[in-house]
């Protein structure tokens, strides 16, 4: 995938991610015979994403003045397709997905001096681990309904609220809140609010496991907990706009790695048609199978090209909010479609609970819920769609 990037510096990265997930962190999942549907403690955590950070991977994708090495939108989009492709469990933790750098995403540039010595350099560093808490048992889809308050007193807010179903909140140090701060103004003022979660009232919850089996998801519930107001992120009444500006580069980079797993997918598929034999003969001899195979290396290559040219546009500063929706909206459908081939080809072997290929089929379905599912997507696009024919109504 994306072989003809070249880039030496980012050649150089991408080779040594491979031999930090071959030499470290495989040995290390094999060592202590954890999956990527078990609970992995912390520390253990903690000792990738300082490793990760030390060998000048974590936080890659920053800007060199923030320590990382100013990789393109394209760049990451590679590197988030190889490490989806590894099969490590650890792999979502190299570049910090889950709580590291890229949660914080574009929104850094907002962020205070104070605020990135006390937060976001730790983050940077490996060091801490952030969540963005958005979701409400009652309010998903519909982002601006949310209920979770932060009101002023003295040189404090005080927060109360649910959130919902937050990748990373159960290894989070801090999370960035979303709270409704005037519920008066139409639409109600939503702040970002840093908030530590080892202070009093916070409770982090861990009630569900998504159907990918990881344990990576929590709620987080706040009772009176006081921050200073110094902990608003962005601006008062700005939180609606800093979160929309890190969801449409978030959406693209979902592309990825989704790309990734249904490309590990495909060459299972593709090795077990030329291995699995049938009356008399190996299965990808069957023009049945061969159509399924044709049709999975036909979608693979209109995604990769698709993630590829939103890169780029991203790269350029175009306006992605229509085409990063496009992409996620095609690209979650296709890979989903793909993962279902590569359980039909394998038979029995691909419904059988925990093995690869029945994982990638469950991890690929949820894509199409989180960071706006499908119809919030096409709502997305339609809109655009209608607005750029001045038809918007
Ligand atoms: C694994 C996972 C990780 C997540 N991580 C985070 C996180 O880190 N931070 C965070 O804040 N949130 C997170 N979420 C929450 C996620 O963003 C929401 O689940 C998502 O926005 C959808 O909301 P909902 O599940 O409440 O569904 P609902 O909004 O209740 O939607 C239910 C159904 O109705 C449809 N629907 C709703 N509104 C419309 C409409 N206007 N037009 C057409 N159809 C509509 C939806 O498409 C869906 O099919 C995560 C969710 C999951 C599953």
């Amino acid at each position: 995938m994306f072989d003809y990037l070249k880039n030496p510096v980012f050649e150089q990265t991408r080779e040594g991610i491979r031999r930090f997930i071959a030499e470290e962190l495989m040995p290390m999942e094999h060592e202590l015979a954890l999956g990527s549907e078990d609970a992995w403690p912390k520390e253990v955590l903690q000792r990738v994403w300082r490793r990760s950070a030390e060998l000048g991977f974590y936080a890659s994708c920053l800007p060199p003045a923030l320590g990382g090495k100013g990789f393109s939108v394209l760049e990451q989009c590679a590197l988030k397709a190889d490490l989806a492709a590894s099969g490590s469990a650890l792999a979502p933790h190299v570049l910090g997905d889950l709580g590291g750098p890229p949660r914080v995403g574009n929104m850094l540039k907002y962020a205070t001096p104070q605020q990135l010595a006390r937060y976001f350099e730790p983050v940077i560093r490996g060091e801490k681990s952030t969540c963005f808490a958005l979701t409400e048992p009652q309010s998903g889809s519909d982002a601006q309904s949310i209920t979770t308050t932060a009101v002023q007193d003295g040189d404090e807010l005080v927060i109360n609220g649910v959130k919902h179903y937050i990748s990373g909140a159960p290894f989070a140090d801090f999370a960035i809140v979303m709270c409704v701060t005037d519920a008066s103004a139409t639409p109600p003022a939503i702040t970002a609010v840093l908030v530590d979660l080892d202070l009093p009232g916070v409770t982090v919850s861990q009630r569900y496991v998504p159907m990918s089996g990881q344990h990576i998801d929590a709620d987080i519930e706040f009772v009176n907990v006081r921050v200073p107001s110094a902990n608003v992120f962005g601006g008062l009444g700005n939180g609606f706009k800093l979160g929309m500006s890190r969801i449409n580069v978030n959406r693209l980079l979902h592309c990825p790695t989704m790309l990734g797993l249904a490309t590990s997918a495909y060459e299972a598929s593709l090795d077990y048609a030329r291995t699995r034999r049938q009356f008399g003969a190996p299965i990808a001899r069957f023009q049945a199978i061969q159509h399924m195979l044709a049709d999975m290396a036909s979608a693979l290559w209109a995604c990769e090209s698709m993630i590829a040219q939103t890169a780029m546009l991203a790269d350029a500063g175009g306006d992605l909010r229509m085409k990063a929706a496009a992409c996620k909206l095609f690209v979650s459908e296709r890979c989903f479609e793909i993962a279902d081939k590569a359980v039909q080809i394998h038979g029995n072997v691909g419904v059988t609970r925990h093995h690869p290929i029945e994982q990638t089929f469950r991890k690929l379905r949820m894509f199409r819920i989180f960071t706006g599912t499908s119809e919030i997507q096409r709502n997305t696009i339609a809109r655009a769609i209608l607005d750029t024919a001045g038809a918007s109504a």
